[in-house]
């Protein structure tokens, strides 16, 4: 009988890993945090949810003061502080993170600062973080869970590499603000980026591969966006192929093809946006006998992988990069690891996404793209905010909701917002599908009036009037 160090080993201490280790201690069993980066707090704190949001909100401040004629409001000239606005999101920042070390360090289980790699099935080898972890050579875990995350995904063409970029790693620690920017990319990461920055008044030109930026929603969704983005001065272009990236002087010029036009567009700096890797390459995974599928680690909806001991949770694994999920993986992963016999199972029924661009868009459940492409009959109703109580009143008049249902019971299948709060908003349809109501039932429940939430009621009430 093999002797393990521990009864689970985590590798990677980002939102997975602290959720998988804290489970695991609290469960009595003996756990080990290794976490290789130079920084402890993973990614949603240190370079991607927490800190983007803080400048999106600096910015949708600056955006409401220069607005604030509209009701009747002088604000006078708005002015800002580049610096100062870093300087707050970096105050932030370094209090959740410093949260976060607190936790992983607060005794319920190991904490080692070193990166893994695997030796055998059971063992993985530790080379330390060099400035605080002491040399430690090898690790036996009876279980494992992979929570080592994602890296930005290397650049499709040498001669972007050539001209030089940054990404959203670097977008969010800036010192000083470009002039003019090229985002290359249409997600929800680019998207956020591309109205942070017009907001402070660095011209920005989005380049999207896809008919219409933010294609895992609904093309009414990034339609209202595209609209909203060109208002504000964002140069957008859609359906795009990049064929070739140069510098200029101290511009980069990126030069894509759209609808059979060659197009050059120059700036001072190029945002790279185009997605993320797992970072699995330096785990060695092939001594564990892991499978993996270009890169991601394969798990089944228990978060094992073809290892019955070793498990994966987070953006090393997938299929979506969101940091709620990963800590369901993560905590998902460490029960079956410890009741095998009665497993949970992950269910993306209630997937929900967000954009916090503004407005923001969400949705949760089934878009009329994905009901469609699974071959699932729904029927869908929309309401635009330009024509809501509430909505008028904060001049917030762009976007809609769409509610979608099941033709013959009512079930609702899947919500979307796209405007004021969305994000928020889509909550209450994220708590109506988990109780599995029906829009029969949410056109009859009550709404204060005058709010925002009261505008599910009209597509409720479209859709309850055709079940019969
Ligand atoms: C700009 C941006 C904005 C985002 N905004 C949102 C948002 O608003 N909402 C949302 O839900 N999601 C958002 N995300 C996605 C979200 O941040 C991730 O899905 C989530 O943080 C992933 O958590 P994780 O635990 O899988 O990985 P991480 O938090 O990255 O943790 C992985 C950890 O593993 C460590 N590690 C890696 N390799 C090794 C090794 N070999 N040995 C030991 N340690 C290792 C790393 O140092 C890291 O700390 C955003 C992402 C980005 C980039």
């Amino acid at each position: 009988m093999q002797k393990f160090d521990y009864d689970v080993a985590v590798l990677g201490g980002g939102s997975a890993g602290y959720a998988a280790a804290r489970t695991a201690a609290a469960a009595g069993l003996k756990t080990v945090v290794i976490e290789g980066g130079h920084e402890v707090g993973g990614l949603c704190i240190l370079r991607g949810c927490m800190p983007t949001k803080a400048l999106l909100y600096a910015a949708e401040v600056k955006h409401l003061a220069e607005h604030a004629e509209t009701w009747g409001v002088r604000a006078g000239k708005v002015d800002f502080d580049f610096t100062k606005v870093m300087a707050r999101k970096n105050a932030q920042i370094k209090d959740f993170a410093g949260f976060r070390a607190q936790q992983l360090a607060g005794g319920k289980f190991k904490f080692i600062r070193a990166n893994a790699r695997f030796v055998d099935a059971h063992t993985v080898e530790l080379t330390p973080e060099r400035r605080h972890s002491r040399k430690i050579a090898t690790l036996a875990a009876k279980y494992f869970v992979i929570a080592t995350g994602s890296s930005v995904a290397p650049s499709p063409l040498p001669a972007l590499d050539k001209a030089g970029f940054i990404t959203s790693d670097d977008a969010v620690a800036l010192k000083k603000l470009p002039r003019s920017l090229i985002i290359l990319g249409g997600g929800a990461i680019a998207c956020e980026f591309a109205q942070f920055f017009t907001r402070f008044g660095v011209k920005v030109t989005l380049i999207q591969r896809s008919k219409h930026i933010l294609k895992e929603f609904d093309s009414d969704a990034g339609g209202t966006i595209e609209t909203v983005f060109r208002r504000e001065a964002v140069q957008v272009f859609t359906g795009t192929k990049l064929l070739d990236a140069k510098r200029h002087g101290k511009s980069k010029i990126v030069i894509f093809e759209q609808n059979g036009r060659r197009i050059s567009v120059s700036a001072d700096e190029i945002l790279f946006a185009l997605g993320r890797v797992p970072n699995t390459a330096s785990l060695n995974l092939d001594a564990a006998g892991v499978t993996t599928e270009n890169g991601r680690i394969v798990t089944n909806n228990k978060m094992q992988t073809n290892r019955p001991h070793i498990f994966a949770a987070g953006d090393c694994t997938g299929p979506h990069e969101i940091v709620h999920i990963a800590i369901q993986q993560g905590e998902t992963a460490v029960h079956n690891l410890i009741k095998p016999e009665s497993p949970r199972r992950m269910d993306y029924r209630l997937l929900i996404s967000v954009v916090f661009t503004e407005p923001q868009v969400a949705f949760v459940g089934l878009t009329e793209k994905e009901a469609k492409a699974r071959g699932i009959k729904f029927i869908a109703a929309s309401y635009p905010f330009n024509d809501h109580g509430k909505s008028l009143i904060m001049e917030a008049k762009d976007g809609f909701v769409k509610l979608l249902a099941n033709p013959k019971s009512g079930e609702i299948l899947g919500g979307a917002c796209v405007g004021p709060l969305g994000g928020e908003l889509v909550h209450e349809i994220v708590a109506a599908m988990a109780g599995r109501m029906t829009v029969q039932e949410l056109a009859v429940m009550p709404h204060y009036h005058p709010t925002l939430a009261e505008i599910w009621s009209y597509p409720a009430e479209e859709l309850a009037a055709q079940i019969f």
